[in-house]
């Protein structure tokens, strides 16, 4: 094993940060957080960007219109974007991240032709289906239905938490298929347009007052039987390809975000004052600060093992996703507890306070309490260790 960078990982990382430094200070100014037709806009422009610089799917292969290119030169990527300020995936989150990755693992080469150059190019925003009133961690028992009729499905039922579907063109959506089958073997992997008479958004509030998912009614439409990803009926399974990438590569940007987030934690705590002292002099928060940068890196070295295992095998990260999905967001919230504890009655404001950037902090607060629950609770990455790592009895 070689850690160091090769020189055409270098040239790599150089020719970024040079185009990186070059494009951001030409990005118009970001969108109101709930103006979402205004921040599609606004990613999506991003994306278009790093797709005419060849910067967009570094790890997608050629033929798609990625770049091909090594698992490092796609972490030195995430590097030094973050270590730049370039903005994060956003709308392009489903699309990018889980979805596109599961059509390169499952889609047919027509699905795949489609789809993945438009997601690279920006063109496309996708949303995700899954969720439903009472089927979130027992996804399995959803009930949304699909009725073969000649060559299309027709889809009726009610899905909840719908990220992005306000915005979206695309939809990965679950349907029961054979509602006689036992729940994981009757269910089918479909690609919705947003566009198709019968589908209902109504928008839902987050705890911070935007509306970033939504509930959605689909009554009788219909859905062409060639958007299918794998067969009929074996949905369940291409269903966990697209958690393993939701959970195991989905969050890398922010890992990195937060060893950015961790040393400006640890700069503020030398400005902020109490009874004449300054937070940073108390030896308590030194050492947890100290903890959480080293869980950090940890999870870091562990993303590139993940990264670099996935590249080298099927492509599909295993259940160690759930490992980094459990520590990542468990160590996020910690972070912002931590955070709120430095930042003192700072802690309570969106807005920023005396020159600290104590907003940034808040929101990602509030934030972060939302990702021990979202792609699968916290709960229920520990019974998939438990069951599928290390071989206990299942629930
Ligand atoms: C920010 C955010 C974005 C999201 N985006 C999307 C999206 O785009 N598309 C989509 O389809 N869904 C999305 N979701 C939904 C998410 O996947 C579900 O919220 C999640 O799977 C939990 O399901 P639930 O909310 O129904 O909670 P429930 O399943 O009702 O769980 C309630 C509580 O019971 C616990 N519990 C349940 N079963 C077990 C068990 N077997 N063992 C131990 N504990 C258990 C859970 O851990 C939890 O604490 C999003 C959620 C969030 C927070």
């Amino acid at each position: 094993m070689d850690l160091r960078y090769s020189s055409t990982e270098l040239a790599f990382r150089d020719e970024l940060r040079e185009w990186l430094a070059r494009t951001l200070p030409t990005l118009p100014a970001k969108p109101d957080a709930d103006d979402w037709p205004a921040r599609r806009a606004y990613d999506t422009t991003w994306q278009r960007l790093l797709h005419e610089a060849g910067y967009a799917g570094i790890n997608w292969p050629r033929e798609f219109g990625g770049r091909g290119a090594t698992p490092t030169e796609h972490l030195i990527f995430l590097e030094e974007s973050e270590r730049a300020g370039a903005p994060y995936v956003g709308v392009n989150f489903v699309g990018l991240l889980h979805a596109g990755p599961t059509l390169i693992a499952e889609g047919n080469d027509e699905q795949r032709r489609r789809h993945l150059p438009a997601i690279l190019r920006g063109d496309d925003v996708w949303c995700q289906g899954f969720s439903e009133p009472d089927a979130g961690s027992d996804l399995a028992s959803m009930r949304t239905r699909a009725v073969r009729d000649g060559d299309h499905y027709v889809v009726t039922g009610h899905k909840i938490w719908t990220s992005y579907a306000g915005v979206a063109d695309w939809c990965e959506l679950l349907v029961r298929t054979d509602p006689d089958a036992p729940k994981h073997r009757g269910i089918s992997w479909l690609i919705l347009p947003m566009d198709s008479p019968g589908i209902e958004i109504r928008p839902l509030k987050t705890l911070l007052g935007s509306s970033e998912f939504s509930e959605m009614f689909l009554d009788e439409v219909r859905v062409p039987v060639s958007n299918l990803v794998g067969a009929e009926n074996d949905g369940w399974r291409v269903t966990m390809v697209t958690l393993s990438f939701e959970r195991g590569t989905a969050w890398v940007d922010q890992i990195v975000d937060s060893i950015r987030l961790v040393a400006d934690l640890a700069a503020i705590a030398s400005k902020v004052t109490s009874h004449g002292a300054a937070a940073w002099d108390d030896r308590g928060l030194r050492r947890d600060i100290g903890h959480l940068a080293a869980e950090f890196d940890a999870l870091w070295a562990l993303t590139k093992r993940g990264v670099t295992e996935a590249s080298t095998g099927s492509g599909v990260p295993g259940p160690g996703a759930s490992v980094l999905k459990l520590r990542y967001t468990e160590a996020r919230q910690r972070l912002m507890d931590l955070a709120a504890r430095v930042l003192d009655r700072g802690a309570l404001s969106r807005g920023d306070i005396g020159g600290l950037p104590n907003g940034e902090f808040v929101e990602e607060r509030l934030n972060s309490m939302s990702y021990t629950i979202a792609a699968g609770t916290s709960q229920i990455q520990r019974n998939i260790i438990g069951e599928r790592i290390l071989g206990l009895p299942r629930e």
